[in-house]
């Protein structure tokens, strides 16, 4: 168990990006967040347009005080690690750039590809994933992991959903 690390969604967890990338795609055109076409549409534009990441990550705001708390996470010593989607390579650039430079955190960053899910880059063997997706919850307790939906919008943690990552301090 010691050997156990705790994975941290970053879109949607540690900063907004999430929302922000949905809107800059409304923006451009694509407004159907429904149909997959249009994230394909949306992500080869932004390889053309490499300002539209850096609008996206540079200005997202932490969620419920999520830099805080992995700040003091890595203090203590806690075994953690960044699971995140990319989409496209600069993408993945611009979130190494704001993990290190801007938001100042050390911990591994890993990266899973388009068509990819995160149980197949990382064995879940019992270990615990904090994701606001719940598809991506679903399939890592299907393979063998703990998953806990983030939803920031709770009023207090509930049994496998939090609304923060303060519950970690205290693990
Ligand atoms: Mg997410």
């Amino acid at each position: 168990m010691e050997n156990n690390c705790t994975y941290i969604d970053f879109d949607g967890v540690i900063l907004d990006s999430e929302e922000r990338m949905l809107c800059r795609k409304s923006e451009v055109g694509f407004i159907n967040h429904n149909n997959s076409d249009e994230f394909i549409k949306y992500f080869e534009y932004t390889n053309t347009h490499p300002e539209e990441w850096d609008y996206i990550l540079r200005n997202a705001v932490p969620i419920n005080n999520s830099v805080e708390i992995l700040q003091e996470l890595e203090k203590m010593k806690k075994n953690i690690s960044i699971l995140t989607k990319i989409h496209t390579l600069l993408e993945m650039k611009m979130k190494v750039e704001i993990i290190r430079n801007e938001i100042n955190l050390s911990c591994p960053i890993i990266f899973v590809p388009p068509n990819i899910a995160k149980h197949q880059v990382i064995i879940p063997n019992h270990q615990l994933l904090i994701d606001d997706s719940e598809k991506n919850i679903i399939k890592w307790n299907e393979n063998g992991g703990v998953g806990y939906i983030f939803d920031s919008s709770l009023k207090n943690d509930e049994k496998n959903k939090v609304r923060s990552l303060e519950f970690l301090l205290k693990g």
